[in-house]
């Protein structure tokens, strides 16, 4: 393969990731759907139809129809990080689908970040069913929490959708020094038992957050925010998103200090 073949593949797989994201249905649509179920190819809108997400990950791997070849492995790749599946690298060899370990799998989705970066923060109170035990926090006293943590010169805060109060974002510059940024403050909520997997065991559990509730660090979480957590953004915060290789912005970044 070519660089330039190269490089339009990943601009292809990265739009699609993008796509595939785009709300829970459209994931939950082919993770259902993996090895029964019929899928139609969004890439060539041809009217056949394909067996499971293997069966359209393997028509879009296998397609040889001119034009439209590196947009098929664009989405061949984009369906395989969807799912959890090795891609195939080289054109012209077999396929078939792979799973791979949970660790390249987090790794692959941990590298796949939203672009300006975002620090998707979580009021954890929110989920209380009685009202008087959630704690709403304001945009604007969330504002002054960043300033005393050392951040928010350079951010923008803003709710994730308008009228859900559970979920703020910090928006960074969209350049290396705002993803160290947004970096930073991934790791200091990381560093406090309270990022993503945390909140994912507290949702799970169905645990609620115990008192003291006015102390701000015990009832939000926050983590970096990946092309999964794309529909927790509103309309227009989403389009003005794209999604990017996190690895590929620090490779290029070094290796332009290299050459000064
Ligand atoms: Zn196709």
């Amino acid at each position: 393969m070519s660089e330039d073949f190269k490089q339009l593949v990943n601009i292809a797989f990265f739009k699609f990731v993008k796509q595939l994201n785009d709300t829970p249905a459209k994931r939950r649509k082919y993770k259902e759907r993996a090895i029964s179920g019929s899928l139609k190819c969004i890439v060539c809108r041809s009217q056949e139809e394909f067996v499971g997400t293997e069966g359209l990950a393997t028509h879009v791997f296998t397609s040889q129809e001119i034009g439209l070849r590196s947009r098929h492995l664009g989405f061949h790749k984009a369906l395989c990080a969807l799912m959890g599946w090795k891609s195939a690298e080289k054109p012209n060899v077999t396929w078939s689908p792979e799973k791979l370990s949970d660790v390249e799998n987090l790794t692959l989705k941990e590298d796949l970040i939203l672009w300006p970066p975002v620090v998707i923060i979580h009021n954890s109170t929110i989920g209380n069913k009685s009202p008087d035990q959630q704690v709403i926090i304001s945009i604007e006293e969330f504002e002054t929490k960043l300033r005393e943590m050392g951040f928010g010169d350079k951010t923008k805060v803003y709710r994730g959708k308008p009228a859900n109060q559970s979920v703020l974002v910090v928006e960074f510059a969209g350049r290396l020094s705002g993803l160290q940024e947004a970096e930073r403050l991934h790791k200091v909520y990381a560093g406090n038992d309270h990022g993503r997997a945390e909140l994912l065991r507290i949702n799970q559990n169905g645990e609620t957050v115990s008192a003291p509730v006015n102390n701000m660090e015990n009832i939000l979480y926050g983590y970096l925010g990946i092309a999964e957590d794309l529909d927790k953004l509103d309309f227009d915060a989403k389009r003005r998103r794209v999604v990017k290789s996190r690895k590929a912005i620090k490779d290029i970044a070094e290796a332009s200090i290299k050459t000064q």
